[in-house]
């Protein structure tokens, strides 16, 4: 494994005060945080603190699919009144949906991991590891499965549920959700999918929250916490993109469950 979590560890050139994956040096770096300025707007980015828990979501989106400004600012509330200084950055350039769809499909393979994915020949690398890529899309466009992405290990390895379709998938640093109308709905899959940076789904019954039986767009207070302290899931510890997402292997085994977000 090239450029593991041990190469983060024993880089001495690396600091991270705070833990969140940025790394000291660039939230002082004068350079660093023109360039997001520049690119997404004062308006947007506010700028980032040493020793803050500092979380950016940079937000692309395909054709005219699209989060209404009112769950952003939910959700930038959710966070921070959970001790995680998040911020919704949308990424300036919206997506021609006929180019996307011709270059990657609805496949979510080919949007976030593989060798010619939008993930790896569009995001500019200085913003790969220091934020968490959510690329929107319009989805397939016909019934029964509007609004869904297709994953192969959906289709083959969970006994072909709904074949494939998706609402979304989260990669570890990166993830795709479908458009939905319902602003609800939207919170619901953009929270579920980011939380994947860290979390694992939880079938324990009492769990509401978007996680657990999805009733409250939120996520339970002890699922806040390892959320604090996994923020660093932000870059790229493991060297290889599958491997990225912390409970991928656990769950796309062939089992009974069902999923999901
Ligand atoms: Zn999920």
């Amino acid at each position: 494994m090239v450029g593991g979590v041990a190469t983060y560890k024993h880089d001495r050139t690396y600091e991270d005060q705070s833990s969140d994956g940025i790394p000291t040096e660039l939230k002082r770096s004068e350079t660093f945080q023109d360039r997001l300025t520049e690119l997404f707007g004062s308006e947007s980015f506010e700028g980032l603190e040493p020793g803050r828990l500092d979380f950016l979501v940079d937000v692309r989106y395909v054709g005219d699919a699209t989060i209404d400004d009112s769950v952003k600012r939910y959700l930038e509330t959710l966070f921070r009144d959970n001790g995680i200084y998040m911020q919704w950055l949308d990424h300036p350039e919206r997506i021609d949906e006929q180019r996307f769809l011709s270059a990657y499909g609805n496949d979510v393979r080919s949007i976030l991991w593989s060798k010619q994915s939008f993930y790896v020949q569009e995001v500019e690398s200085d913003l790969k590891n220091v934020a968490l890529q959510l690329v929107v899309v319009p989805g397939r466009r016909e019934s029964p499965h509007e609004g869904r992405v297709y994953c192969h290990f959906s289709d083959y390895l969970r006994n072909g549920w709904n074949n494939g379709w998706i609402n979304g998938m989260n990669t570890g640093n990166r993830a795709v959700i479908g458009y939905r109308d319902s602003y609800r709905e939207q919170a619901r899959l953009a929270l579920h999918e980011i939380a994947h940076l860290v979390l694992c789904h939880d079938e324990n019954p009492s769990n509401l929250g978007v996680m657990g039986t999805q009733e409250r767009v939120d996520l339970t207070p002890s699922e806040w916490s390892r959320f604090r302290n996994g923020l660093d899931a932000v870059r790229d510890t493991t060297g290889y993109d599958i491997a990225l997402r912390r409970c991928s292997w656990s769950e796309y085994i062939p089992l009974e469950r069902t999923c999901c977000g």
